[in-house]
């Protein structure tokens, strides 16, 4: 495993996303894993392109069930997330999915949050580890977002108060907000974290917040003398993550403060190019890229493959390969680091083949792992 790099001369912990366990229970190393691939809209099909070939590299075997979401579903089937595609998740329990594009005003959810909905994604998780040859204002950032993904303001009740007002209701529950809150605590547990900070508005919203934080310090009490608890309040939160990052280890948040600040945590390592996702359910798992489809550059073989590829390191985790997802992320950040196959985004001029067959080639001549 990559000992992180971090500043302030704290202890060397395992990689961003490493996991203790080893095989996840259920699945057969003997057999190759099944899982769902959504190409997805816009740059989707290139990356995930880019993404399987990368995968197959590191010498795990995959079967890929290629499932299409997405604008060119909604001719032939009326939505833009056929049965069909959930149907193939919850077979596999593992997907990594390409962005699929929201169709503004056409009166469809957006498949991204039906999909976290339908399956019970209640976990986003965002690392942001900083690269060396991604140029930002920042150095040495490790941190990791855990978001909640399935109430606050995103549940979506909202209404008009006659002509001139609206109102959204917040949903907060103690289940949703201890589930999260332990999920963040066995996730520093399982990766050698030292903090967990939940992140809040309780002074304001007393009740809706009040009872996260409520929820967090009754979790937290669990993990005493093992992880380390605190908790700040949103808005201070932000100017902290800017100031001094290297405070901050694990942080958890509800829904919309963790859509927010999970952006932020992506900006101080280099932007959405990046910034790799998973949604971690109890039953499936979808790993995705934190970007959209950008459809400007759709099948130009210019966008970077990044941040999806770190998804599937992800995705590797979760199935119990954590030294073939080191193995992938020190191929990619060496290829970064090196800055000649790289995409236009980090400064090269490579497209985003050239930049996954430089992977490819890392990872051929760095020594083969059995895990
Ligand atoms: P976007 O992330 O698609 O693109 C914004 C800009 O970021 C692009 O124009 C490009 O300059 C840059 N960029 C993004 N990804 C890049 C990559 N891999 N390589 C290089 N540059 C990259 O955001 P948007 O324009 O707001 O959204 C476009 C569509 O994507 C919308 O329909 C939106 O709803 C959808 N979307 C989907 C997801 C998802 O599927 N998870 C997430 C966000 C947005």
């Amino acid at each position: 495993m990559v000992p992180r790099a971090r500043s302030g001369g704290r202890r060397a912990a395992p990689a961003v996303g490493a996991r203790r366990r080893p095989a996840r229970r259920g699945y057969n190393r003997a057999m190759p894993h099944r899982v769902t691939l959504i190409p997805g809209d816009g740059i989707g099909p290139e990356l995930a392109e880019a993404t399987r070939r990368v995968l197959d590299a590191t010498g795990i075997e995959f079967e890929w069930e290629v499932v299409d979401a997405g604008e060119a579903m909604i001719a032939a089937h009326g939505t833009p997330l056929p049965d069909s595609v959930l149907e193939s998740i919850r077979r596999n329990k593992v997907a990594i999915k390409g962005p699929i594009t929201t169709p503004v005003g056409e009166g469809f959810r957006s498949v991204n949050v039906t999909l976290r909905q339908a399956l019970g994604l209640y976990a986003n998780l965002r690392p942001a580890r900083s690269m060396k040859g991604v140029v930002t204002r920042f150095e040495d950032i490790d941190l990791v977002i855990v978001r909640e993904n399935t109430e606050d303001l995103y549940a979506g009740i909202e209404h008009r108060v006659g002509r001139d007002a609206a109102e959204s209701i917040k949903i907060i529950t103690r289940e949703a907000s201890e589930r999260i809150c332990r999920f963040a605590f066995e996730y520093a547990v399982a990766n050698g974290r030292r903090k967990v900070t939940a992140v809040h508005k309780a002074n304001i919203m007393k009740l809706s917040d009040g009872l996260f934080l409520e929820s967090a310090r009754t979790v937290a009490a669990d993990y005493e003398g093992r992880v380390e608890f605190e908790d700040r309040i949103v808005d201070n939160m932000c100017m902290q993550l800017v100031q001094k990052p290297e405070l901050y280890d694990v942080l958890v948040l509800p829904n919309l403060y963790g859509d927010i600040v999970s952006d932020l945590a992506a900006g101080l390592v280099g932007g959405l190019g990046v910034a790799p996702g998973a949604n971690i359910g109890t039953e499936a798992a979808v790993f995705e890229a934190v970007h959209g489809s950008a459809p400007k550059y759709a099948g130009l073989n210019k966008a970077n493959p990044t941040a999806l590829i770190l998804s599937g390191a992800l995705m590797l985790r979760h199935l119990g390969y954590p030294d073939a997802a080191a193995r992938l992320e020190d191929a990619l950040r060496a290829v970064v680091a090196e800055g000649r196959s790289v995409t236009y985004d980090l400064g090269g001029n490579a497209g985003t083949s050239q930049f996954a067959d430089a992977i490819i080639e890392r990872l051929a001549i760095a020594p083969a792992v059995a895990s």
